[in-house]
């Protein structure tokens, strides 16, 4: 059996890419971590990108979370003592009053709202939880639903989170995940091209040329933009479902599902990095557009230029112009912004003109330098040398309180006609959209195929996610 690849992009990665400013500073469409669950996929990753540290840099998880003018320690729910005291005890009773409701409840939450309450009370979730989420998915918790979170309400640990406020302690406890892989170069895109790498060219197509609009499941066929056919007898499609749901007349199904989409900004900035170990950030309160910030420097020494290399300042933080337009040299360090857009949330991308050198860009690509400034990541005067921004129509698959009836119909049509959609949109399940889960998609979908083997990543997440 031969099989081909179609990609409307000019190299592999998908949403797990990474682009290149014009001053060399490498950005990833948001923050990716590899939490693998597979170890097919861990020995993938080595046969492709190589293993050791040549390959990667292996990276301990420091994360926090910006809050009332300070960090507080993730879990957000064992740091509670970094609060003032008015809201440690909101939070402390919040979570009393949860263990206790959650003792009694009967039947599982309706909503995610409702199992933001009952996991960690009205303490954490309105001071963290609710607006935190919101600015994640750009949909109201209300609306979604929360059969992806697992089964179980797991709720917080009082006794630890006590502990914790009492004794003033920072818990960041990670458990046994607390260290992860990130490559030595190219970013994440470049562990997808390492894998592109091992397959063979000749069955790989990529450009825009390669740009399916429709296909047509009774004469088997995709037709591309330029009207030209391909046969297929069976079709794995990473194309967004809402898409391919409309081109095959279930717009009925299709208006069942909900997407947010993501905007990621990245800039580069001239000077030390003056956040140490961290991470990544998350950013519940509206004083910036962002939901989480990583400070990208930090994964990979080539993921800036080199210190050497001679820059220009494009502008300062605060947007204004720099004292000078002359090239000099760094070091630089670079921080990459995520934010949510929806109907619910809506992003403005009015023409803004930035001082300096810096030109026109979007107008969230200037409320998020003046964030960066609100939440201490940079200083106003901050000399900003590079500045990137992309808008992904397709970001987060929506967990929507209406989509696992659209899934159960839709999934099993479109197999019955020979299509298996699969993948972070093709499948729409966020609890199985990661880089280890999507890959892994293909792979069972394949074996599937091929011997009718059961896709467990699909069929399974509470068996597959809990897997170390
Ligand atoms: C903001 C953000 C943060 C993330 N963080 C993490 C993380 O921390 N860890 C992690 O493991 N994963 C993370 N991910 C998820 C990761 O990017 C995905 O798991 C992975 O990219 C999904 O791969 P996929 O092939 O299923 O889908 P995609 O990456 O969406 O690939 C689908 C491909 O199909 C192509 N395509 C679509 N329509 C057409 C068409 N009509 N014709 C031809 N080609 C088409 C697209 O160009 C694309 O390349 C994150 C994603 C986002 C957006």
């Amino acid at each position: 059996m031969a099989a081909n690849g179609i990609e409307k992009a000019e190299e592999a990665g998908g949403l797990a890419c990474t682009d290149v400013t014009p001053e060399g500073f490498l950005f990833d469409m948001g923050g990716h971590v590899i939490f693998s669950h597979y170890q097919y996929f861990d020995e993938l990753l080595d046969t492709a990108v190589g293993s050791g540290k040549d390959a990667w840099n292996t990276l301990e998880r420091v994360s926090y979370v910006w809050l009332k003018n300070r960090w507080v320690a993730y879990p957000f729910q064992n740091n509670i003592s970094a609060l003032d005291k008015e809201d440690q005890i909101r939070c402390l009773a919040g979570c009393v009053e949860a263990k206790v409701a959650n003792a009694v409840a009967q039947g599982k939450p309706a909503n995610f709202d409702e199992w933001i309450l009952r996991v960690m009370g009205p303490g954490i979730a309105d001071l963290f939880m609710r607006p935190y989420n919101f600015k994640v998915w750009a949909v109201p918790t209300t609306l979604m639903q929360c059969e992806w979170l697992g089964e179980r309400v797991a709720t917080v640990d009082v006794e630890r989170a006590i502990n914790n406020v009492i004794h003033n302690k920072e818990d960041a406890g990670w458990g046994p995940n607390a260290v992860f892989r990130f490559p030595t170069e190219g970013g994440t895109g470049g562990i997808w091209k390492a894998v592109a790498a091992l397959l063979p060219a000749e069955r790989q197509r990529y450009g825009p040329a390669q740009t399916v609009t429709s296909i047509d499941k009774a004469a088997k066929t995709v037709t591309f933009r330029d009207g030209r056919k391909l046969a297929y007898d069976t079709l794995i499609s990473t194309i967004p479902l809402d898409i391919s749901l409309g081109w095959l007349g279930r717009d009925d199904l299709a208006k069942g599902l909900q997407y947010s989409s993501t905007h990621i900004v990245g800039i580069g900035i001239r000077g030390k990095c003056p956040h140490g170990l961290k991470c990544w950030l998350y950013f519940p309160e509206d004083d910036c557009p962002f939901y989480r910030t990583t400070v990208f420097s930090h994964y990979a020494a080539k993921n800036c230029p080199e210190g050497g290399s001679k820059l220009p300042t494009l502008c300062l933080a605060n947007g204004e112009d720099p004292a000078s337009g002359e090239a000099t040299e760094g070091p630089y360090w670079s921080l990459m912004f995520e934010i949510s857009e929806s109907q619910y949330k809506p992003v403005s991308m009015k023409d803004t003109k930035l001082g300096g050198s810096a030109g026109t860009w979007p107008e969230i690509v200037r409320e998020t330098l003046i964030g960066a400034i609100n939440t201490k990541l940079v200083e106003a005067g901050s000399e900003i040398v590079s500045i990137y921004h992309r808008r992904l129509e397709h970001g987060y698959p929506t967990p929507s309180v209406g989509r696992d009836a659209v899934l159960k119909q839709a999934l099993p049509e479109l197999k019955a006609a020979g299509i298996w959609s699969r993948g972070r949109f093709g499948s729409y399940k966020y609890e199985v959209a990661n880089q280890d889960h999507s890959l892994m998609l293909g792979v069972e979908s394949v074996d599937n195929i091929l011997f009718g083997t059961q896709e467990l990543t699909l069929e399974y997440p509470n068996i597959v996610n809990p897997r170390k």
